[in-house]
């Protein structure tokens, strides 16, 4: 791949900034992008994960990066939108050493980019980066203060957005006996479950891990389903909550929820797969909008001096956004990814 290729790619849109990093010690290979400081700080996660090609992880860090840029701008945060990506296998190569080299090469960028937990990594390796660097956060809090684990927190945020799309498309103020299937019952989806049960929705599971669908199944009541039948339930509303590009031509013509509302990433495989769910009259809550919760924790956490209970009043705010999107879409006959992407690249003073 030659430079010039990267910024030619489809998910370039404009990035400030795309940074790889490699420490020989510790083996680690890392690449850092910030999409866009106009808010603030690039604020994103670190994801671990063995991708196959370079090529294929710098095509993922250049689009979760645009997604933390309209995520943050979305969630009214005082972030621009960044990413990072470790090339290796969450359960073979972690070590303390090698999150420090990874805090290290984030201390490089003195404070342009903010970096937290994803998928593969946890907080104890927070804990890692800190140790190099202030630029971290999702790191431990003390009881009653901002901070923590951001996985209950967004799916607290992705609840209040299932009940907020239920409403406006099934006309349901309450979710009793309301289907969900959840795609991932990790650290989002279990918590997920657990509000989703008390309000008495009944539960569908799949996890490729057999004991994440067990622990559901024994906490809260829910249903197993197979990994690969959960997409195309007979449901009302299919929660995708493990990992991203679930939503293609492949998988839409499938689906029998007539919402879409989860906490996973990039959940469609291409814009226009936006058009294909309204076609099939399906309500699509946009990802970064319903999956902020964990963001908007960070957020205060990084910036200090608030209580937990000040993040859970502004997760309040995450339905109020999405109906929001809802009406515009349905006024103007417009895709709910379309108008979500439409406010934020207005908020980031893009076109
Ligand atoms: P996680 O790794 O804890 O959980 C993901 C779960 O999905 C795991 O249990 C995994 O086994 C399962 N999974 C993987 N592939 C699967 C498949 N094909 N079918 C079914 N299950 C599969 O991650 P998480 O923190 O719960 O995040 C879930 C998603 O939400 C990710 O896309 C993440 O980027 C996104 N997200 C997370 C947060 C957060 O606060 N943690 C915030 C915003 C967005």
């Amino acid at each position: 791949m030659h430079a010039m290729e990267i910024f030619d790619m489809r998910e370039f849109d404009g990035h400030e900034l795309l940074v790889f990093g490699n420490d020989a010690a510790t083996g680690l290979r890392a690449i850092i992008a910030i999409h866009s400081t106009v808010l603030g700080p690039a604020a994103g996660g670190c994801r671990m994960w063995p991708y196959e090609t370079t090529t294929k992880a710098v095509a993922d860090v250049l689009r979760l990066s645009q997604g933390m840029s309209y995520k943050n701008a979305m969630a009214g945060l005082p972030f621009g939108g960044g990413k990072a990506v470790i090339i290796g296998d969450s359960g073979k190569a972690k070590t303390p050493q090698l999150f420090e080299a990874f805090g290290r090469l984030v201390d490089s960028l003195g404070g342009r980019y903010v970096t937290a937990e994803d998928v593969g990594t946890t907080t104890g390796d927070m804990a890692s980066v800190a140790r190099v660097t202030r630029y971290v956060a999702g790191l431990g809090a003390a009881p009653g203060q901002a901070g923590g684990d951001p996985a209950p927190k967004t799916a607290l945020g992705v609840y209040l957005g299932i009940k907020a799309a239920v409403k406006f498309r099934l006309g349901r103020a309450d979710l009793k006996g309301v289907r969900v299937a959840i795609q991932g019952t990790g650290g989002v989806g279990h918590h997920l479950c657990r509000l989703l049960a008390v309000e008495g929705a009944e539960l569908f599971v799949a996890d490729v891990q057999p004991a994440a669908v067990q622990r559901a199944c024994e906490q809260f009541g829910a249903h197993p389903v197979a990994v690969d039948e959960v997409l195309a339930l007979d449901a009302d509303v299919l929660s995708p909550c493990a990992l991203g590009g679930v939503l293609d031509a492949r998988s839409i013509p499938r689906l029998k929820a007539s919402i879409v509302a989860g906490a996973a990433n990039n959940q469609l495989a291409q814009g226009q797969d936006g058009a294909a769910l309204q076609a099939a009259g399906i309500l699509y809550a946009p990802d970064y909008v319903i999956n902020a919760g964990g963001i908007i924790s960070v957020s205060r956490e990084y910036h200090g001096g608030a209580t937990e209970a000040q993040v859970l009043a502004d997760i309040q705010a995450v339905p109020a956004r999405l109906t929001e999107i809802f009406e515009r879409a349905r006024r103007e006959n417009r895709t709910t990814n379309a108008i979500a992407d439409q406010m934020a690249r207005e908020r980031l003073g893009r076109r």
